[in-house]
Parts: C-alpha cells; structure tokens; sequence
C-alpha cells in the first residue's frame, strides 16, 4: 500500500488514519473510453458561442491527477475487463477477466469489501448490466463473454447488490431462466421504465433494466439524460446510516469511439456531466461523500483535429438529434438528397456528402449482388455484406469532415487517463497513479 494519507496525521497506523478521513458514502464513476481528449472535446462541444471565453466544465474543476492503464502484460493495450478488475480489485489481470487473477482466481472486489462492512451497494450503467465494468465490481469469471453466466452469479453466488440499473433483458429474461422473477422472489423491486424512477419504494432493494442489451444511445433515447436520471434515483435509494458504494458507469462514450462517432460519444459526454453536477451538489448537502472518476482507457485514438488542418468545428455536433447509427438506418430507406438528408443530420449536407452516401448505397448493392452470385461454399468463406455498416461508416466521415475529428483506432489505445475527484477524502488521488492504486485507496477508506 502507498502512503498517500495527510502527512498531520502519519503518527497513526495506515488503518487508523483511514478510517479517521474516510468518506462515508463512496461513488466511483468510469468513463468506459474516456480518454483525456474527449473531456478536452466535450468543454469545447458544451461551450456558449454567445460568449468570448470558452467556458470551463464541471470536469475542468475536479481533475486532480492521471492514471495509467496497462493490464498485466505492461505492452498490451488493456480492454474494459482488465481495466475494470484493476480498478475494482487493486490487481491487474488479463484482457477479458472478470475480477479474476491471471491464475483465473477470483480477487476481492471494493463493491463486495463494501458490502461486506455494512454498506448498502449500487451499479448504474448505460450498458447492459452485466458487461464487463459492472461485472468486474459484481462478479468473478474468467471471460467477459459468458454473459449469461455472469448475470446467474448475481444471484448464484449470493446477493451483494441492493440497486442495480442498466440494460439486460436479453439476459435476465431468458427461456432457461428468469432472472427477474427470481431477483423479485428475493425481495427486489423492478421496474422497466424510466418514468418509475421517480417512485421506488424507500425499503426495498431494487432491479431496473431497461432496455435489451445497451440502453439506447444517448442522442436516441427519449431521456437524453437517463444515466444522470437514474443516479439521482439511485443516490436517494441507497443512502442511510452505515453509507454506501456505488458504481456509476457512462458505458457508451466507448462505444461511440469504437465506431467513431464522435456525435453519439459527446452526447453521452453531455450525460455523464449532467450526472457530475448533481452528485458536486449532492456532495455540498453530504459532505461525507467521496467521487471518484476516471476512465478504464481511451477509444478510438480520437484527435481534436485531423489532417494538418489547425481547427475543430464542434457547432454542427451540437445540433444532432440522431446517432449515426440511426441516420444511416433512415439512410437506408431513401434516395439521399440535400434536402431529405438536412433533417437527418440537422445541418445542410455538401454536394459531396450526398454524392458519398449515394456511393455507399450503390456499393452496397452492388456488394451484395456479388456475394450472391457465388457458390454457396464460397459464400461460407467470404464475409456477408454488411449494408448498415457500409452506410454508417459513409455518414461518420461526414461528421469527421464537418467537425475535423481525427481518429486512428476503432480499438482501445494505451494513453494514460485523467482522474476526477472531489468530496470526503479525494485529495489522495492527486497526481499521476496506475489504475491498481485507485482500488487501493478506496480499500483503505473502507478499512481494508
Ligand atoms: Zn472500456
């Protein structure tokens, strides 16, 4: 363990000291993917145009340090499992482990240590519930794949959540089981709606899922502002006398770096904001409380600017009402024009733009064309078409063009990540760290 407590109070033992500056309540928040460029993106994609200076975020005032994000093998790039279980357990495993050590052995995570002291426990997550960060605060397996897996130890291995919200149903609501109705036999309240966030009952635990798998994008969905709306409920749910831990994830800015887009990764950027602000005010009204944010790695290898030219042009972002997921579904129905494509995108569309998306269209039909003709042998060794991904990948280079986004990756890179930390206790993650350390000294504060 480093020493990292106020040096006033060193004449104590490491445990003493701890639990004397230990925040009662602990909320620990990942950015899946949120690399140092995006909170960079985000205080120029939230700026008021109708002021000279650019105003500074709610990320800008808490930043206090960096981490690095190697897993166990320092020259690989890590994925979300591994940075996951480094951050939930203070030990670095292999790419895809779920809060298991490179001998496949299960590590002690900070959420059971919690919960195990007394504390009342909480995950939130734009993901399905069972993805790899919360299942590396909830579970042990030796794959992030076996999802069916990891959502029966949630109540198999015994239940260490007293709040757990996200997507899911795919794998809750299955014909070999039904997760629900048993997590409901074990006293849990559910709900599939966000509108019934509003009214949980105070003295139950509770299960909310509320989409298949992934919560729709942020840009999509009819609650632009779920994850921030699900933590308010969540905070209110589980707070009281011995205080909680809770595990809050904005899981799709990673998912719109591994597809580039950037217009889908800023919205959840705009989430994860609104959902920082109201926990800095729920920290002025609980001042025992620590936040801690960081991110398991950056995606994408996303640049604020591209192609020698000196600018990034986030206005035409700001407009956006669609992901590009869904423009290019809509895309897929048209004959693309610049008049029917302006309200797709929500800005007027060059010449060129269009010229590119009736290209994309044309080769996929053409593509498919191809792929039929050949013998069904040949069509088992050759990749079907994929005409959604054709046309997506045609509306992102837009986006990249209009708002000069540069990307190198539609993986994971190795840049060190930026920490956020505020409330009870957060000075001691000031500095540069690995993301090893970050689980520690939460441990620490939790008397371990
Ligand atoms: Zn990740």
């Amino acid at each position: 363990m480093k020493h990292f407590l106020p040096t006033l109070l060193l004449c104590l033992s490491p445990i003493a000291v701890a639990q004397q500056v230990a925040p009662k309540n602990i909320i620990m928040i990942i950015g899946d993917g949120m690399g140092p460029a995006y909170t960079s993106a985000y205080r120029y994609f939230s700026d008021d145009p109708k002021t000279k200076e650019i105003e500074s975020t709610v990320f800008d005032r808490y930043l206090v340090g960096s981490s690095s994000t190697y897993p166990a093998t320092i020259n690989t790039v890590t994925d979300s499992a591994a940075g996951a279980t480094a951050l939930a357990t203070g030990t670095k495993s292999y790419n895809g482990a779920i809060s298991v050590n490179v001998d496949k052995k299960p590590l002690m995570t900070v959420l059971e240590w919690a919960k195990s002291q007394g504390k009342k426990t909480g995950v939130v997550v734009t993901s399905q519930v069972n993805h790899a960060t919360p299942a590396a605060y909830l579970a042990h397996n030796e794959s992030r794949r076996n999802y069916d897996e990891i959502a029966n130890s949630y109540i198999d291995d015994g239940i260490k959540i007293d709040l757990l919200l996200g997507g899911g149903w795919k794998y809750f609501l299955r014909e070999d089981r039904n997760l629900v109705d048993e997590f409901k036999a074990k006293g849990f309240h559910y709900l599939d709606k966000y509108a019934d966030l509003s009214n949980l009952p105070k003295e139950k635990p509770v299960l909310g899922l509320f989409a298949d798998v992934g919560l729709p994008w942020a840009l999509d969905d009819d609650n632009k502002h779920r994850l921030s709306a699900m933590t308010k409920a969540a905070v209110h749910q589980i707070e009281g006398d011995k205080g909680f831990f809770m595990l809050i994830e904005a899981s799709q800015i990673d998912w719109g770096g591994h597809g580039n887009d950037i217009a889908a990764s800023m919205a959840e950027m705009d989430d994860l904001a609104k959902t920082l602000e109201y926990l800095e005010h729920y920290v002025e009204h609980h001042p025992d409380t620590l936040v801690v944010l960081t991110a398991d790695h950056s995606t994408g290898g996303f640049t604020i600017g591209a192609n020698g030219k000196y600018q990034w042009q986030p206005e035409v972002l700001r407009s956006m009402t669609m992901s590009a997921d869904t423009i290019a579904d809509k895309i897929e129905m048209i004959t693309p024009d610049l008049l029917n494509t302006k309200p797709l995108f929500n800005f007027t569309l060059t010449k060129e733009d269009v010229e590119q998306l009736t290209n994309a269209k044309a080769n996929v039909v053409k593509d498919l064309a191809t792929y039929k003709a050949l013998t069904t042998a040949q069509q088992k060794s050759e990749r079907k078409p994929d005409s959604h991904r054709t046309i997506y990948k045609a509306v992102t280079l837009i986006l990249d063009k209009h708002s000069t986004t540069g990307w190198t990756s539609n993986g994971h890179t190795g840049v060190d990540v930026p920490v956020f930390s505020f409330g009870k206790g957060s000075s001691v993650f000031n500095g540069y760290q690995d993301n090893t350390d970050i689980a520690k000294k939460i441990f620490t504060y939790l008397g371990k």
